[in-house]
């Protein structure tokens, strides 16, 4: 190496893949915890779905139901389901929660189309469900693939049953017609926002008129009655139930060398994923180790579920009051990931990337100072001494990492948890995974930083 070179390689920074940093055998690691991602991919496509899985494996782990009366040792782990649609895994760790706890957040909402309270008509002899979109969607990315229909009907007496249809092999989909190109002349004149409209959003469901039936709405009739058959629900309970229409395919590796993974609902299962296999790994440590998995960022984090609810600051000061402490220092004295993807740089959409501060699919994960839109709107900026102590942190221990803006200044922009968690006078900074296609239905990531952000989260609440 030159003078000149030595010189360059000790004053500049340049991110670079990450096949380039880590040895062939933490390769090899890291494409076999993307199996396992695989396999959660496929078998999860709802908040209540993780959850599930979540609570499964966690007990399994030794985690125990959360109470808020008992008292908890150093190594004790437990588990608090927020109406089984959001959680809390933690590991009480060795120093008292009022010296703070190292949080990652997650959420587990992912966007989709969700059922109307009263979705079910015909129309033409074919019998439809009215959607109302969930999240930041492309509309037009929606129609003609397979769906499928997961969550939950209470019924009138209470009691409820369990939707999931047309994930396994022989079930039957669903799918958002589209206009034919031939007759579309008028259509594709609309903008790419207006190409398929909100009320455009409706699901086939059916075709065929109950047998010997003169009456009206005779398709509607039969799959009512199909409907009655398997979960004995009438029309009336479609107006407490949450059901929600998700792309039907599972998981794939992509690509001729298999680095790159294919799913729906990447964002942000490819962070919460890594951050609960994180935390069961996470032994005694040192501060007390909260893996938070949440529902409703899509839609701002409202609602008891989401994150600008109070449920985890509660979970805080129930733990710091348990060992006397108190609550409002343990939340001051505490530090969170918001572990949420960011948008990888796409070489066939080059413009709305600024490329000296994106970031790059392979890179590792990326941690973003700030989100936010026009002047930092609405974001938490997290502070240069934060920064650099996770950037020490992961320096430290083999985490390999980067930095990306979301696009361009102007270009748009987006948030994420990190300012209601910041809300609580938390350190926080975002740190998650790049995805390509963010918000599709079939999103894109890498087998490697899907790893590095494992690493890094188990980094975080061990070291
Ligand atoms: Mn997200
Ligand atoms: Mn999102």
């Amino acid at each position: 190496m030159s003078k000149n070179e030595e010189l360059r390689e000790k004053l500049f920074y340049s991110a670079e893949h990450a096949c380039k940093k880590i040895s062939d055998d933490e390769l090899k690691t890291a494409d076999s915890f993307a199996e396992g991602y695989k396999k959660f991919m496929s078998a999860c496509k709802t908040e209540r779905e993780v959850v599930d899985f979540v609570k499964k494996l966690a007990h399994e782990n030794g985690f125990v139901t959360f109470d808020p009366k008992a008292s908890y040792k150093a190594g004790d782990k437990v588990i608090y389901n927020n109406r089984g649609k959001a959680v809390i895994l933690a590991v009480i760790g060795k120093r008292p929660v009022e010296e703070g706890v190292h949080i990652a957040a997650a959420h587990i909402d992912s966007p989709r189309l969700d059922l109307k309270p009263n979705p079910l008509y015909e129309e033409a002899e074919f019998a439809l469900f009215k959607t109302h979109y969930y999240g930041g969607i492309k509309k037009y990315q929606w129609t003609a693939i397979p769906l499928a229909l997961h969550g939950v009907v209470v019924k009138a007496d209470g009691t409820s049953v369990e939707v999931n249809i047309g994930e396994d092999a022989g079930d039957p989909k669903f799918v958002v017609t589209d206009l034919l190109p031939h007759l579309a002349a008028e259509q594709m004149k609309r903008s790419l926002a207006e190409g398929i409209k909100g009320e455009e959003l409706n699901i086939l469901i059916g075709s065929r008129p109950f047998k010997d039936d003169e009456g009206s709405e005779s398709v509607k009739l039969n799959i009512m009655n199909i409907l009655n058959e398997k979960y004995g629900i009438v029309e009336a309970d479609f107006l407490s139930a949450e059901l929600e229409a998700v792309p039907a395919f599972g998981a794939d590796d992509v690509g001729f060398d298999r680095s790159l993974i294919g799913a729906y609902g990447h964002d942000d299962r490819v962070c919460a994923y890594p951050s609960v296999m994180a935390v069961l790994e996470a032994g005694e440590p040192e501060y007390t180790a909260l893996t938070v998995l949440a529902d409703k960022e899509e839609t701002g984090s409202d609602g008891n579920t989401g994150l600008n609810s109070s449920y985890m600051a509660y979970f805080i000061g129930d733990l710091a009051r348990m060992q006397g402490g108190v609550a409002s220092i343990a939340l001051s004295n505490s530090e969170c990931l918001s572990a949420d993807v960011n948008a990888a740089f796409d070489p066939t959409f080059p413009g709305v990337y600024e490329k000296m501060n994106t970031s790059f699919a392979n890179r590792g994960i990326v941690v973003t100072k700030y989100t936010g839109s026009r002047g930092k709107g609405g974001t938490s900026d997290a502070s240069a001494e934060f920064m650099g102590r996770v950037r020490r942190l992961f320096n430290e221990n083999g985490v390999v990492w980067q930095v990306g803006e979301l696009g361009k200044v102007d270009e748009g922009g987006g948030g994420t948890v990190a300012k209601y968690v910041a809300s609580h006078n938390i350190d926080v900074v975002d740190v998650g995974v790049p995805v390509l296609s963010m918000h599709a239905p079939y999103e894109v990531i890498s087998k490697l930083d899907l790893y590095m952000a494992y690493k890094g989260f188990l980094t975080f609440f061990t070291k």
